[in-house]
This record gives structure tokens, C-alpha cells and sequence, in this order.
């Protein structure tokens, strides 16, 4: 078994209720269990794209980090996050664009990976509060106090824990 680490984003229709079916289907994967989810977190739409931070369109976003144990390969679990973000009505007509679920793999283990299709560990997630703060929270030995400071000036609102949300 890997542990990895899943983030979980959605700014589209229902997004508290797209992330707590993400979190089951996830659970639901094969050779896989969800260990803990975090809490659900408001955000700014943001574009980091470019290292810093800078508004982007659309309303804020629900995000949350989910810890799996999987036996999936890397690539195929990219694979089964994928097909959840396509049940879950995702369309992308431009980058960045508003999402109803956004899946994206954090940490496959200790593995680096940079093959056309996947990068682990994801590229931006160090310039992304609403990232690392939910990860810090359910992990917080892979979060250190610098790379937190690094985006404390992003907006994050706490929300609660999954069985608090509505
Ligand atoms: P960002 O990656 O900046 O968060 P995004 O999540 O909006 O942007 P998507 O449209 O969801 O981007 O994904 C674009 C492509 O990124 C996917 O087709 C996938 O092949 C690739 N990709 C590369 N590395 C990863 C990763 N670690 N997790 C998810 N997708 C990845
Ligand atoms: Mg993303
Ligand atoms: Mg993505």
C-alpha cells in the first residue's frame, strides 16, 4: 500500500456536496481506502500559475485534502480521479476555468514522477494555501512552518470538518 495525498476542489453548482462525494467515491476505488479527509475550506479563486498569487474568475471554492491508502499505480489512480472529476459534470474550457470537481494527486508516497500525463509531486501545490493548509492539517510533518508562511497572505476560511458540513 501507498499513502497519498488527494486534493479536492470545486467552485460550480453544489461544491460542499461535490467534495463529500468525492471523498466517497474515492473510498469507493478499488484496492483503496480514504485514512482521513480534511476539513472543508472556503478560498478566492486564485491563478498561481505564475509563482504568486493573482485573482482569478468565477466564485470562491470549497477545497479539502484526502489522505488513501492505495495498491493503485500512480498513473492509474490519476486514471480513476479522472473519471471521477467526469461523472461529476467536469468540462475544462480554458485553464483555470470554474470547476464542479477538480481532483488533483498531491503525493503518491515519496515518488517523483514527471511523465507527460502526471507530476508528482504536483508542481503548485507549494504556492497554494488552499492546499497546503488542509494538507497541514491532516499531516502536518510534510507542511513546514516556512512553506505555510509563504501563501499566508491567501484568503482560507476554515469551514469544519466533513460531518459538520451540511
Ligand atoms: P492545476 O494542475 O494547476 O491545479 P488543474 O487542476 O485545473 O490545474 P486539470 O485540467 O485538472 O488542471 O488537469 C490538467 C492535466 O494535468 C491532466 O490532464 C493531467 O494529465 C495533468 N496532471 C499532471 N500532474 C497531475 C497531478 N499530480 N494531478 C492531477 N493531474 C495532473
Ligand atoms: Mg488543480
Ligand atoms: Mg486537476
Amino acid at each position: 500500500m501507498v499513502r497519498a495525498y488527494v486534493a479536492l476542489g470545486a467552485n460550480l453548482g453544489d461544491a460542499a456536496a461535490a467534495l463529500r462525494q468525492a471523498v466517497k467515491a474515492l473510498d469507493s476505488l478499488p484496492l483503496t481506502q480514504v485514512l482521513q479527509s480534511s476539513s472543508f475550506y472556503k478560498t478566492a479563486p486564485l491563478d498561481t500559475d505564475s509563482g504568486e498569487e493573482s485573482p482569478a474568475p468565477g466564485e470562491d471554492y470549497f477545497n479539502a485534502v484526502a489522505e488513501l491508502d492505495t495498491a493503485l499505480s500512480a498513473p492509474s489512480l490519476l486514471e480513476h480521479l479522472q473519471q471521477i472529476e467526469h461523472h461529476a459534470g467536469r468540462e475544462r474550457p480554458y485553464r483555470n476555468a470554474p470547476r464542479t470537481l477538480d481532483l488533483d494527486l498531491l503525493l503518491y508516497g515519496s515518488a517523483r514522477i514527471g511523465s507527460a500525463r502526471l507530476t508528482v509531486p504536483h508542481p503548485r501545490m507549494a504556492q497554494r494555501a488552499f492546499v497546503l493548509v488542509p494538507l497541514a492539517e491532516i499531516a502536518p510533518e510534510l507542511v513546514s512552518a516556512a512553506e505555510l508562511a509563504a501563501v499566508s497572505q491567501q484568503r482560507i476560511e476554515r469551514l469544519g470538518r466533513l460531518s459538520e458540513q451540511g
